[in-house]
């Protein structure tokens, strides 16, 4: 029954969201973390910080990324810069799953050459959490066309073609929803305590 009226309240405060960011916020704000957020992590107390603190978002390391053993060093980008990990996994993806993915993409000529690519080898696939993590992870990332992302960004350093990106990034709120919940199952997912959360933002 709890955990009905949890998923029930997850689901109003998400769809809120996705309508009236502020409204949601406001509302929001005297709950506890695992209320909102997946489970928490055995061991961590859980404190209660802002909404838009705990924004999460969908990266991924393609294949190419992966053969190439670049796992290592766009993890740390995103620890470096005060992200907070909350689920991490490898697996080989399914056209299945892909399809979902890029649903919005079918229509285009490189679609069947992207489904061949992203099944070609595995991925690790991740959610990372912070302050506006949506956006600055896009801005991490870089163009999707490595030939115009900028020096400093993951494409703009690791890559030259856009057939082979290495990482992906969700474009939007609503995106990153969609996309988490298609990878991760929510108790996949970990709420849990940064100690140097007060230093890396003002919760
Ligand atoms: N892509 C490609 N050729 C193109 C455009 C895109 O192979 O001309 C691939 C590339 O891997 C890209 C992915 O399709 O990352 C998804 O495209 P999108 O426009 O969503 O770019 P992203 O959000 O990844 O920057
Ligand atoms: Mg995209």
């Amino acid at each position: 029954m709890i955990l009905l009226q949890r998923c029930l309240f997850k689901r109003t405060i998400q769809h809120l969201y996705s309508r009236s960011p502020d409204t949601a916020k406001s509302l929001v704000s005297g709950f506890p973390a695992a209320l909102l957020g997946g489970r928490r992590a055995a061991g961590h107390r859980s404190i209660s910080t802002p909404p838009d603190v705990r924004e999460r978002t969908l990266v991924a390391v393609k294949p190419d990324g992966v053969q190439r053993r670049l796992v290592g060093q766009i993890i740390q980008r995103f620890e470096q810069r005060g992200f907070k990990l909350v689920g991490l996994k490898m697996l080989q993806v399914s056209e299945d799953l892909l399809s979902q993915h890029y649903c919005e993409l079918r229509a285009k000529p490189f679609y069947p050459s992207l489904l061949h690519y992203m099944t070609s080898g595995p991925v690790v696939v991740m959610v990372w959490e912070g302050h506006n993590v949506v956006q600055t992870s896009r801005t991490m990332v870089g163009h999707t066309n490595p030939a115009e992302a900028q020096a400093g960004t993951v494409r703009g350093d690791f890559s030259i073609h856009v057939s082979r990106n290495v990482v992906h990034a969700s474009d939007s709120l609503e995106g990153a929803q969609r996309e988490i919940q298609l990878w991760f199952r929510g108790k996949e997912l970990l709420s849990w305590d940064c100690c140097d959360q007060t230093s890396t933002c003002e919760v």
